[in-house]
């Protein structure tokens, strides 16, 4: 029989169907609360610091005070240890709500400690949608103003993503004011004339790890990066497109809606990034080769 999963909550680890978190989390009334989603490549976690940075500036941005820091990295090292995935790719996901208070919609005392649930989770390489692309819808981007926040309020991007996956897409780009912002759960970047545009860091999208890395990679590649948003009206003169993210990695766009990117292949850019991002983290992390060009 396979053995359950363990997971963290609290102060302690014990399998899933042990966990239990009571109906008064404000994580349950009110989704009062922040998350991470970290990938560890065969047992070692990828850019952990930045994904601890990213969750102290949610914390604060949600004004939850938190002060487990220190433990966090060898509570998420014992869980992929414990569940045995440490020849694996995993993901790690970390929450942090307001904790267990009487409902009503002003904080608790600061007696309340935050709840902090965390498990790890086998997964995948999108493996074939990075070597072939994908197609995305796109969609109006509903959310509120304070995207950076690593919120657990996710129903807009569910609503929306759902429509993607009913729509046999992949995922969908999200559009403000006539611009595209990011994904529902990945940031957005475009190749116009060889150079990489995204949406600027500010409060209308999520500060995405690879993201920051990917514009690091293009500055060692010499790739031109621009911060600044592409109109959904110009999406016929992109030459390339791709999605970041923790799970996503690095994924070619081929379609948008109707409209054909490029050949309908991942461009060149697009596959020079791959190479550099696989570098760093299936070679030098895993020890292992990926390739993605099928030609
Ligand atoms: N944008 C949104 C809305 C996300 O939910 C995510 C990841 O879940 C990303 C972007 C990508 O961020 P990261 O590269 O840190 O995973």
């Amino acid at each position: 029989m396979k053995s359950s999963s363990k997971v963290y909550l609290n102060q302690q680890f014990l399998p899933k169907e042990k966990a239990f978190i009571s109906p008064e989390d404000r994580g349950f009334y009110f989704a009062d609360g922040v998350y991470e989603v970290i990938k560890y490549y065969k047992g070692y976690p990828f850019c952990f610091d930045a994904h601890m940075t990213r969750l102290r500036n949610s914390l604060a941005g949600v004004r939850i005070s938190f002060n487990r820091f220190d433990e966090l990295a060898d509570i998420c090292d014992r869980l992929i240890e414990e569940n045995r995935l440490i020849s694996e790719y995993a993901g790690v996901y970390i929450q942090v709500t307001r904790g267990v208070a009487a409902r009503t919609h002003s904080f608790p005392s600061n007696d309340v400690t935050p709840t902090l649930y965390i498990r790890a989770f086998p997964m995948p390489t999108f493996l074939s949608e990075m070597r072939n692309g994908v197609r995305v819808i796109s969609r109006d981007d509903i959310r509120w103003l304070r995207c950076n926040i690593k919120s657990i309020a996710l129903l807009p991007n569910t609503l929306i993503f759902q429509e993607a996956m009913e729509a046999g897409a992949f995922e969908c780009l999200l559009i403000r004011d006539g611009k595209f912002t990011e994904a529902t759960h990945s940031n957005i970047m475009m190749v116009r004339n060889g150079m990489v545009f995204t949406h600027p860091d500010s409060n209308l999208i999520l500060p995405g790890i690879t993201r920051t890395k990917v514009i690091k990679l293009c500055s060692a590649l010499s790739v031109g990066v621009i911060e600044k948003p592409v109109k959904a009206d110009d999406i016929n003169s992109i030459e390339e497109c791709f999605i970041t993210g923790t799970g996503s990695e690095i994924i070619p766009v081929v379609m948008v809606d109707n409209t054909v990117i490029g050949n309908g292949k991942p461009g060149p850019v697009t596959r020079m990034i791959q190479k550099a991002f696989f570098k760093i983290t299936y070679e030098e992390l895993a020890g292992e080769k990926i390739t993605v060009n099928n030609d």
